[in-house]
């Protein structure tokens, strides 16, 4: 891997001489970030070794209803990562969570077994008969009563989540506009680190933009195979209260509001960081191919430096996901005549592709059949 740690530590702010800039693997933010997911699949953590018990599930734009984190790697305890595999492959919502996390050994209705959700129950007879559709519990109605119990304790798998935000070039005005959702991100502590991804290049990082940067976010320099730590995160506190930072105001001669703040409490911080972690479980980092248009006759996937990338044989470049869609000029759906052997219902090579990714997928999460 050779992942060296710079020396970069002068007194309480940080000063580097890193190189840092716009030459990204693949040829946009989209590329850059999933040549991050790769490889930290392949490498986590930047910086020694993870014990032989853990593992780590990545995927990409997860977060809550405000902050979308580029890049998520889950820390998992492998043995409970094998256990959560028993409840099968998607992931499992906050609702449905509420009903598989406290589900009883024994039958007992519903609302005498679980905790007061905080909501109407009527939501959570919904989520038991989903639990139960997909076989997550089991369910019998005595009466007029909806009973449940567990087929299997739900397991405690999540060890760390750790948040990236990718920014290939990591110019002034890019870390200027970082500085702000960071802070926010040190504020919450809802992710046990966060680190910023930037591409590296023959340019050098002005010591300035990384003074801008909240200390205790991370800083790594991805090349197309390798990555250097530029700076090391600090341990966010997640066990304890957050602070939610709702407004700030720019200040100057203009602006006299008030900052608005929002406390996170501490069970609302671990209830939403399991949510991320079953959304991060049931989607990884491969799940791009579902917005995309693998079906497109120029869709192929390229094996690069930085792994295995779309690529976009009609415009001979690395396409964004935001081009390739069907309103793009250049869509051509694949031929029909592609199509041998189990068409329409196997597909063609975009079916192959996403059925190819999604196999790849399930080669993270042990304990799933291929
Ligand atoms: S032509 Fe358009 S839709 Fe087809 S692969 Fe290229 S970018 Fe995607």
């Amino acid at each position: 891997m050779g992942v060296a740690l710079l020396d970069l530590i002068s007194g309480p702010t940080r000063t580097a001489d890193v190189t840092s800039g716009a030459s990204v693997p693949g040829d946009s933010e989209f590329q850059f970030e999933l040549s991050v997911c790769q490889w930290v699949e392949r490498h986590w953590p930047p910086d020694g070794t993870l014990a032989d018990d853990t593992a780590t599930i990545v995927a990409r734009q997860l977060g809550t209803k405000h902050r979308r984190w580029d890049t998520v790697v889950v820390e998992c305890d492998r043995h409970a990562l094998r256990a959560r595999a028993a409840f099968g492959e998607r992931e499992l919502d906050s609702d449905l969570l509420h009903v598989v996390g406290n589900a009883p050994a024994e039958w007992a209705w519903y609302r005498d077994a679980l905790p007061e959700p905080g909501y109407p129950w009527r939501y959570v007879r919904e989520a038991v008969h989903r639990a139960a559709d997909r076989g997550l519990v089991e369910r019998r109605r005595r009466g007029n009563r909806v009973q449940l119990r567990r087929k299997r304790p739900y397991p405690d798998w999540v060890d760390r989540v750790v948040a990236i935000e990718n920014k290939p070039d990591l110019d002034r005005s890019a870390a200027r506009a970082l500085v702000d959702q960071l802070e926010r991100d040190v504020a919450l502590g809802l992710a046990d680190e966060v680190w910023v991804a930037t591409a590296a290049t023959g340019g050098t990082v002005e010591p300035a933009l990384l003074e801008a940067v909240p200390v205790e976010a991370g800083i790594l320099v991805v090349e197309p195979d390798d990555a250097t730590v530029a700076w090391h995160p600090g341990a966010l506190a997640v066990d304890d209260p957050g602070t939610r930072i709702r407004d700030r105001p720019a200040g100057g001669d203009h602006d006299a509001s008030a900052a608005r703040f929002e406390y996170a409490d501490a069970d609302w911080k671990r209830d939403k960081r399991l949510a991320i972690a079953e959304r991060a479980y049931g989607r990884g980092w491969r799940s791009y191919a579902d917005s995309m248009r693998p079906d497109c006759r120029h869709f192929t996937l390229r094996d690069t430096a930085s792994g295995v990338l779309p690529y976009c044989e009609g415009k001979a470049c690395h396409q964004t996901a935001g081009e390739c869609r069907g309103s793009c000029g250049e869509f051509e759906p694949e031929p029909p005549a592609w199509r041998t052997r189990g068409w329409p219902i196997d597909g063609g090579p975009g079916a192959g592709i996403k059925r190819l990714l999604a196999r790849q997928r399930r080669r993270q999460r042990p304990g799933l059949e291929e």
